[in-house]
């Protein structure tokens, strides 16, 4: 588990965005996994997981506050929080001042056509090259299609590991592209789904939020969260004897 902690991205968010605003402007390929225990979790459980976070063209974030305080734990110093919704709604903002294109792909459609609307609206000169929802059957063959449209940013909804597994997949096919698996962020952005209120955000209890919105997160809180936490506690335990 500490090996995942250790490849990291460690510095503030600011820092961050600066870089990945440059990447974007310098058609600089880079695959961003916003990390949350769940990812972790898969990663010790998951081959192709674990390859891909140990890869060293992938960068790693910490989306939530267990990713940050279980670094603390381990003796990793991580900054801060690099939540995947802040990321998706940068890259919008980086596209449209640097005339880039976006494609979408995972959610419902309902969503994508709200987030159409909304990057029509605030982002005018982000130009959209593709939508596909995430609910098609073969999303290899939406992902060629992606390969065709050779768009600057690229955002997965599928969530965990479904995103970044079929990101990793294809992701030597492509010459350029911001690519980020963004999980429920573009149910948030379109206004589909609120995001928590701020007393949530500011004190770190957007996964409390989520799960008082949809209590039947409460099972995969478990199976994730929890468990993570003793995980990274017994790992915590053997570095210290
Ligand atoms: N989703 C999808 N196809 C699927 C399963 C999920 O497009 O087969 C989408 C779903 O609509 C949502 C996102 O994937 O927009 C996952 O959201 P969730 O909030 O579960 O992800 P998290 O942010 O917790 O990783």
């Amino acid at each position: 588990m500490k090996q995942y902690f250790n490849k990291l991205y460690k510095n503030a968010n600011a820092d961050f965005m600066a870089e990945l605003r440059e990447r974007l402007d310098k058609d600089q390929k880079t695959f961003i996994v916003t990390a949350n225990p769940e990812a972790f979790m898969f990663g010790e459980k998951d081959p192709e997981m674990h390859a891909l976070l140990m890869d060293e063209d992938v960068t790693v974030v910490a989306d939530g506050i267990g990713i940050v305080k279980g670094a603390a734990m381990l003796d990793v110093q991580v900054a801060e929080r690099i939540p995947g919704v802040d990321i998706a709604e940068n890259l919008m903002q980086y596209g449209h001042e640097l005339e880039k294109s976006i494609f979408l792909l995972g959610s419902k459609q309902e969503v994508l056509d709200a987030m159409g609307n909304v990057l029509a609206e605030k982002y005018p000169n982000l130009k959209v090259v593709g939508a596909i929802h995430g609910y098609v059957p073969d999303k290899d063959a939406a992902f060629e299609e992606i390969v065709q449209a050779k768009p600057d940013i690229i955002l997965v909804a599928l969530g965990i590991p479904a995103q970044e597994k079929l990101i990793y997949k294809h992701f030597s096919k492509f010459d350029k592209g911001i690519f980020v698996g963004v999980g429920g962020s573009l149910d948030v952005l379109s206004g589909s789904k609120e995001r928590a209120p701020e007393f949530f955000i500011r004190h770190n209890l957007e996964w409390l939020y989520r799960i008082m919105k949809e209590p039947k997160r409460i099972k995969r809180f478990y199976n994730s969260h929890v468990k993570f936490i003793f995980r990274v506690r017994k790992e915590g335990r053997k570095l210290r004897k």
